[in-house]
């Protein structure tokens, strides 16, 4: 059976560690919080021992770097960014960098973590990083966000490279800054290093595929996920919040297999249409006018009036903490399939677990950008490009695996989805540093 997560747990906290605060994130549950309560019950059912809990519950390495940048006023702008790994035992450290006003230092550790528990599910030869910058990119120019994205690239550089850390997108940041990142790494270097960083344009070293990975990835495991729940695809009702590159991407290829997307939203709230959203339609319309609220063809709804609307998938593909134990108990979804990187709160795990519904957790879910990011890596490094129908396919067969190792692992313990991808993540992580040893 699970155990109860949150209030109940308690924390392998190194010396020198500091335990996470619950509430500590604009109100809501910390992030570090949320990704080490799953870490230690996981870590309980299987039985890891004390020593091994300890390092795995703490980052590698935390950098904090100020950046200073002129703007184009002229006036100089200090900005801080971070760059944290959590674990490097299977491979280089893998994680995106994020932009945003509300990036704190736990987020960053816990959305490192997560790396490391994602790549490790689909079983990649990465680790675990995260990178984030603290500013408001809406109101930054072109030439603002380049000096800050060379700036912090500067800043991290020593730990950068392609054997031992390299980034990729996140929210907020795009293959542009990617091209910025590997041409500031590489005039350093004084040659050209294509493989320090993923998610690149094509022209210079970035994979066919890479774009619409992660919400192919989504669609994939929505579709295992019918199969598991012996639910029909066709005419399936799904329900998107976000309309970025993992929810569009998401809400396009579900449309695709013939399901019926009710309803998408970005940050300024929903449309809802009960016959379903012609989503080509609506792509065209965000690419003219930006955001969805000037979209006639549906009704206007709130983004917390979507989330419990009645559907058969329901993908949260925006922020953390959109499903929590104020309205779990208020979700209509047969499914949970997490395009987002933690969306749902542990204190809502037990709520949905009970619920009956099937909760594919971000770490499985949203780990086709990550799989093609590594694609792209070995594609970098051996000098040779694949095309796209290669990387799909290949993409698919991780997917399906990995989803398959995880339901197994679930059925086998008792424990959910979530529980079980933790699990089959920590013990191949552990594995490794069992066979390492502890070097002294
Ligand atoms: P994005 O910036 O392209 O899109 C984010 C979307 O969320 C936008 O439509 C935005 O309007 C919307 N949004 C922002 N605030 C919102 C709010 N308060 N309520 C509702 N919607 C809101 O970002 P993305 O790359 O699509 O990433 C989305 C999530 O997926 C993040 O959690 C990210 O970490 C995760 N993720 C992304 C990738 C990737 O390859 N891009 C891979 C794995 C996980």
């Amino acid at each position: 059976m699970s155990s109860q997560i949150g209030e109940t747990l308690t924390y392998p906290v190194a010396r020198g560690g500091i335990r996470p605060e619950k509430d500590t994130f604009l109100g809501g549950e910390n992030p570090l919080f949320s990704m080490m309560a799953r870490f230690e019950e996981a870590a309980h059912h299987l039985n890891l021992e004390p020593g091994l809990r300890k390092v795995l519950s703490m980052p590698e390495r935390q950098i904090i770097v100020s950046i200073p940048i002129q703007l184009d006023s002229g006036e100089v702008e200090v900005f801080t960014g971070y760059r944290v790994l959590h674990n490097t035992a299977r491979g280089p450290g893998k994680g995106g960098i994020r932009f945003d006003m509300q990036v704190t230092l736990d987020e960053v550790k816990a959305l490192a973590a997560w790396m490391t528990w994602k790549c490790a599910v689909v079983n990649l030869p990465f680790g675990g990083a995260k990178g984030g910058v603290i500013c408001d990119p809406t109101t930054m120019s072109m030439t603002e966000l380049e000096r800050l994205t060379r700036r912090y690239t500067t800043g991290i550089i020593d730990g950068l490279g392609p054997d031992s850390d390299v980034p990729a997108p996140d929210v907020n940041t795009n293959e542009r800054m990617m091209a910025w990142i590997m041409d500031t790494y590489s005039m350093h270097k004084r040659h050209t290093v294509t493989a320090v960083v993923t998610g690149k344009p094509v022209q210079m070293g970035g994979s066919l595929g890479r774009r619409e990975a992660t919400g192919r990835g989504v669609m994939i495991s929505a579709v295992e996920a019918l199969k598991l729940r012996n639910l029909p695809i066709a005419g399936t009702r799904v329900v998107v919040q976000g309309f970025g590159n993992v929810g569009s991407i998401s809400a396009e290829l579900m449309a695709a297999q013939g399901m019926k997307i009710l309803a998408v939203s970005d940050k300024e709230g929903g449309i809802y249409n009960k016959n379903g959203l012609d989503i080509r339609d609506v792509l065209a319309h965000v690419k003219q006018h930006k955001y969805l609220k000037s979209y006639t063809k549906g009704d206007r709804l709130t983004n917390s009036e979507l989330l419990e609307l009645e559907c058969d998938v329901l993908v949260p593909a925006a922020l953390e903490n959109v499903i929590t134990d104020d309205n779990a108990s208020r979700i209509r979804a047969k499914i949970i399939c997490e395009g987002a990187n933690g969306p749902t709160s542990a204190d809502a795990d037990q709520i949905l677990l009970d619920a009956g519904i099937l909760v594919v957790p971000d770490i499985l879910a949203n780990a086709g950008g990550v799989t093609v990011s590594y694609f792209e890596w070995v594609q970098d490094r051996g000098g040779y490009f694949w095309d796209e129908e290669t990387v799909n396919n290949r993409l698919e067969k991780i997917m399906v695996t990995s989803f398959q190792e995880v339901a197994a692992m679930a059925q086998r313990s008792s424990v959910s989805m979530r529980i079980a991808a933790y699990m089959v993540a920590i013990d191949r992580v552990a594995g490794v540093h069992r066979l390492r040893g502890m070097y002294a």
